[in-house]
Formats: structure tokens, sequence, C-alpha cells
């Protein structure tokens, strides 16, 4: 363990880590980024909706980059999972473990992102069919490459079907899949989905083979083909870190914040998914910046930041 403690610990190296480390080293601050190397971005096949990339960017690439543009300023990147964050003493450090080695910090910006829940499938096909866009989970960045395409969405109750109901602002050709019994929704959505047009159809459901342009799905009412599937079945927080330290988590499991994404927890900020389930890249770094920014200037209140 370094006795100096960082000026910033960044917890997660994703987008919003990530935009943070690049404001933080050019404040000509002392700062770590420590990654556990399963940013949700480096997932995306090639995204279109992101500003600055008419024709498009995988999220790889995109990482890649940002991680060059912070160690370009300075900021030391490290893989590693946090598995204990805590402060000794009021006002004292924070000390960060993971692997072998213990950091200390004077502030901490958790952007430790969240994981999409999958549908019952073997791991690989979800992984190929995920990289070829047959199962795609954001219909907010990808619903226009699915306009007019055949949909499945794997989901029910009011999440299946207000996912369907978005999608169905690019497609007419949509079928709501229960996943893992009889279709349950309420008596208005039900007006909605007939409303709208969109099949429903009982569950069990296990996405069982993929092609080159298509995806099937095995259901309690037999083989259905889709040009791509979107699992609505929510996500898991990564709020762990934030409920070790004692920061305020919202009713959805993301971490509180104020508007300069200040937690609870005095000298914790945090950004991106975990703390809206906007889920989006231009969301994530929007709130990297403003941490970066508020963090810079809380630390000059303690003690002048001067060249
Ligand atoms: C398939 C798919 C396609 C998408 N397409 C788009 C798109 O086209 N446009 C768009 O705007 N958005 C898209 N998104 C959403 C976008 O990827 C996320 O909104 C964005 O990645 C959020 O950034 P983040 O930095 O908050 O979290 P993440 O990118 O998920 O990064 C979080 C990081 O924190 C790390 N971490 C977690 N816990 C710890 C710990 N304890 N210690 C160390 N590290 C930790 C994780 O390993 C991860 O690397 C898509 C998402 C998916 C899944």
């Amino acid at each position: 363990m370094d006795d100096k403690p960082l000026d910033c610990l960044v917890i997660g190296g994703g987008p919003a880590g990530l935009t943070a480390a690049i404001y933080l080293a050019r404040f000509h601050l002392d700062i770590m980024v420590v990654d556990g190397g399963k940013s949700r971005a480096a997932t995306i096949p090639c995204t279109h909706n992101h500003a600055g990339f008419p024709d498009g960017i995988t999220g790889k690439d995109l990482i890649q980059r940002m991680k060059a543009q912070a160690q370009r300023y300075g900021a030391k990147i490290a893989d590693g999972f946090v598995s204990r964050l805590h402060q000794d003493e009021e006002a004292g450090p924070f000390e960060a473990e993971w692997g072998s080695g213990k950091w200390l910090a004077r502030s901490v910006l958790l952007a430790t992102g969240v994981t999409n829940r999958r549908p019952p499938m073997d791991e690989a096909l979800h992984d190929d069919a995920l990289a070829r866009g047959l199962i795609r989970y954001c219909p907010i960045c990808d619903g226009y490459e699915v306009t007019d395409k055949k949909i499945g969405v794997i989901g029910s109750g009011g999440r299946g079907v207000a996912e369907s109901l978005f999608l169905r602002g690019y497609t007419a050709d949509i079928t709501l899949i229960a996943p893992d019994k009889a279709m349950k929704v309420s008596a208005a959505d039900r007006v909605a989905l007939d409303q709208a047009g969109i099949k429903t159809v009982d569950g069990p459901a296990e996405a069982v083979a993929i092609a080159h342009d298509s995806i099937t799905v095995d259901t309690a009412e037999g083989h259905f083909t889709f040009d791509s599937v979107y699992p609505a079945l929510g996500s898991d927080v990564h709020c762990q870190l934030a409920e070790m330290v004692g920061a305020r988590l919202g009713d959805d499991g993301c971490a509180g914040v104020d508007a300069h994404m200040r937690t609870s927890v005095e000298g914790v900020y945090a950004a991106g998914d975990l703390v809206i389930g906007l889920d989006q890249i231009s969301n994530a770094m929007g709130q990297g910046g403003i941490a970066a920014t508020t963090i810079r200037n809380d630390l000059a209140k303690d003690r002048p930041l001067l060249r």
C-alpha cells in the first residue's frame, strides 16, 4: 500500500469512470482507475446513437480510446475488482482493497455500472447472438436498427409490456414472451397490447438456436424465429461498495446523488448506470464530467490546489 493517499480513486472503467479519469488527470490530480473489466459498453457491437461517430463505433474501440486518453494525461489504470471499501474514521482517507493490494484515497468515485439479467440460454450462444445483434438489450440505443423487423421481447408484467410498447414505435411485428410461465399482465396492459397489435406467448422461454440473421426461441407454445430478441428482465445494480461505505441508495437500488454527483457520504461520488437506469453512454460521460469537476472543487476546499 502506498502511504500517500491518491486524490481520487475511480472504481469502474466504463464511460462514466473513464470520462471522470480524463478530467481528473487534466486537473493535475493524482488518480487511479481500478476496473473489473466488465463494462457494458465493451459488449456493444457497434453503437450508432453515440454523437460524433456517424458511422458508429464498437464499444471496445470507444473504451480503448478513452483509456488511452486518460493515460496520456497521467491517469493510472489497474485491472482488478475492489472487494472492500471503507473509511477508518470520519474525514480520514478511504481504503480500498483489490487483489493483493490496498490503496488510500482522499475521494472515491463509484462508476461500477449494472449487469443485465440474461434470458436462460447457453452462454456462448448468448455472446455470439449479442455480437451479431440477434440479442439486444437497449431499445433506446438500437431500436432504430430493428425498424420494420420481426422482434421478440422476453419479459412479463409492466416491464415487458413497456419495452414492447416502446419497440412498437419501430416495428409492427412484436411478440411478447413470458420468461418462465404463463403470460401475466394487468387488464389495462392487455388492452394496450391488443390496441398496439402486440402478440403474447406463454413461457418458459429459452433461446435455443441462432442462424446468420435470425434467432429461435423455444416457448410453451412452440418455436418462434425472430430477427432480434430483446430480454426485458431488468438489471442488477453494482451497489455493494456504495452500501459498504454507507451511501444512501434509492428504492431502485441505484446510488442516491445530489445534482453534483455527491453521494450521502462526504468524499464519495457516483456516476453512470449506477446512478440512473437510463443506461446511455452520453449520460454516463456527462455524469463522469460533473463528478470529476465536483471532486476537484471539493478537494480544493480542503486544501487549495496550487501549481
Ligand atoms: C448490448 C448493449 C448495447 C448498448 N448499446 C448502447 C448504445 O448503442 N448507446 C448507448 O448510449 N448505450 C448503450 N448501452 C448502454 C451503455 O453500455 C451503458 O449505459 C454504459 O456502459 C454505462 O457506463 P458506466 O461507466 O456507468 O458502466 P459500465 O460501462 O458498465 O462500466 C462499469 C465498470 O465497473 C466495473 N466494476 C464494477 N464493480 C467493480 C468493482 N467492485 N471493482 C472494480 N470494477 C468494478 C465493471 O467491471 C465495469 O468495467 C448498451 C448496453 C448494452 C449491454
